[in-house]
């Protein structure tokens, strides 16, 4: 009998969590696995506020996919260009695939609601090019204004469209990175200029707000303004326009506008034949797609309920590594005609980092800032790479700078 082929499309948190898990459990005899990701390594999207604020090199931030999955495994490095689910085929710039079972992992795209001018001019901590971009783009707009003759300042102002975690940690990083860019460029640090535009009422909305509070205070000292409650509604190539009271705007001329305000499920998605909502699909608690049994999302690519409190889980890599076990364990299942497990959520807390030595986070029931929260966070890090690649990975790649 020909062995089921199963084929896992993406190896972030998600895809290679159910990789590396798939690996364990079912050998060559058993299965052909397939791995297809469009680059040869994986990156913690985790640490992208990081490199985008060059706190950390994108080198840091990655590994070779060979060095964590074995022998069991097909890797293919390529780009996957279709889904259909309803001929089980994948098209991919390596040619096409077919499956038994198929993990779609490919993980999140920017969210731009439609408001003009972000796809053309804001720059974003999607992915590993992305973010080097940020960290090139601020550095040429330091090294250029020091040339200009006719100097105008609004070059050295960032803005960062966005105050949730992402929006936050990467002005947690840029804090620390500002006052060594302005000595290594010769800048006066007064001249440059960190704005945070939140839309909504509050930074970070629904987080605790006395940690919230602490967050502000923080990044405030760290030299960061903001505008709260004032929703970017345009961008520019010259900057943004926010909308203030009464439906005044304001236009912000920057010479870096980073988008952090929002993810949507890969667009990809869109076109694959199962239904989603900004390219998400309402999975069953078994990971798999309404309708093809054959097919499980994991990832930001899914979108489940949490049955307790009435929302969605929101797109984490804690959650997604957590999916990527459940996954494995239940194409073992199907295979061995038991019945499938449903996902839950084992929740550990959050942590945000607010630069290198600093954070706010829940866990363990309690609530942590400063050095023992920056501590926690490296913890964090590090057991992601742990539970992907073992001691090994740990030692190469983890953080361990505690305090
Ligand atoms: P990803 O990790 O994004 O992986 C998708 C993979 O698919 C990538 O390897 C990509 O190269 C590949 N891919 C995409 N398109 C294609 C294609 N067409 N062909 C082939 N391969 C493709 N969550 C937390 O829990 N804790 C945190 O501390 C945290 N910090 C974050 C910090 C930042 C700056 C950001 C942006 C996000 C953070 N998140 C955090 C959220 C977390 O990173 C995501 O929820 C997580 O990465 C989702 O995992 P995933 O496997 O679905 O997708
Ligand atoms: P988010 O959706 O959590 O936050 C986006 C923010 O942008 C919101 O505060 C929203 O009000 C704001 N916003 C929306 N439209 C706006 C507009 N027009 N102008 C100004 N502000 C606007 O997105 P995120 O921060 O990128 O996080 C995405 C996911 O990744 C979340 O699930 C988050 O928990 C996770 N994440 C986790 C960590 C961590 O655990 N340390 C770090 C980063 C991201």
């Amino acid at each position: 009998m020909k062995r089921p082929t199963i084929l896992v499309l993406g190896a972030g948190y998600g895809g290679l969590t159910t990789i590396v898990n798939l690996q364990k459990l079912i050998n060559t005899h058993e299965a052909e696995i397939i791995l297809v990701n469009k680059n040869d390594y994986h990156y913690e999207t985790t640490w992208l506020h990081e490199v985008g604020a060059g706190t950390i090199s994108p080198d840091k931030a990655r590994y070779p996919i060979s060095k964590v999955i074995n022998d069991n495994v097909t890797f293919v490095i390529a780009n996957v260009e279709n889904i259909d689910v309803n001929k089980k085929k994948v098209e991919t710039s390596a040619g096409e695939f077919t499956y038994d079972y198929l993990v779609i992992g490919l993980g999140f795209e920017g969210e731009t609601f439609g408001i003009p001018g972000l796809k053309e001019h804001a720059l974003s901590l999607t992915n590993i090019n992305t973010a080097r971009q940020v960290r090139e783009h601020i550095e040429y707009q330091f090294a250029s204004w020091i040339l200009d003759e006719v100097k105008d300042d609004s070059k050295l102002t960032i803005v960062v469209g966005g105050a949730g975690f992402t929006g936050i940690e990467f002005l947690g990083e840029l804090g620390n990175r500002i006052p060594e860019l302005c000595r290594e460029f010769d800048i006066p640090q007064e001249k440059v200029r960190l704005l945070c535009v939140e839309a909504a009422p509050t930074v970070l909305p629904g987080f605790d707000p006395e940690l919230v509070d602490y967050a502000q205070e923080q990044l405030r000292k760290k030299g960061v303004e903001f505008s709260i409650g004032t929703p970017i509604v345009e961008a520019t190539a010259e900057g943004v326009k926010i909308k203030k009271d009464e439906g005044n705007t304001e236009f912000i001329k920057a010479g870096t506008v980073v988008w952090a305000a929002g993810v949507r499920g890969n667009a990809l998605i869109e076109s694959s034949g199962i239904e989603s909502n900004r390219a998400r699909i309402a999975v069953h608690e078994d990971m798999r797609a309404p309708g093809f049994d054959d097919v499980f999302i994991v990832g930001d690519c899914a979108f489940l309920l949490n049955e307790e409190t009435g929302r969605p889980y929101p797109p984490t890599a804690q959650i997604a590594m957590q999916q990527g076990v459940i996954i494995a364990k239940n194409i073992k299942h199907i295979m061995n005609d038991e019945p499938t497990e449903g996902f839950v959520y084992d929740d550990k807390g959050a942590v945000c980092s607010l630069g290198q030595e600093d954070a706010i986070g829940t866990a363990f029931g309690r609530k942590f800032t400063g050095k023992p929260a920056s501590a926690l966070k490296k913890v964090v890090d590090d057991r992601a790479l742990y539970l992907v690649g073992g001691v090994g990975l740990t030692l190469k790649k983890g953080k361990f700078k505690f305090i």
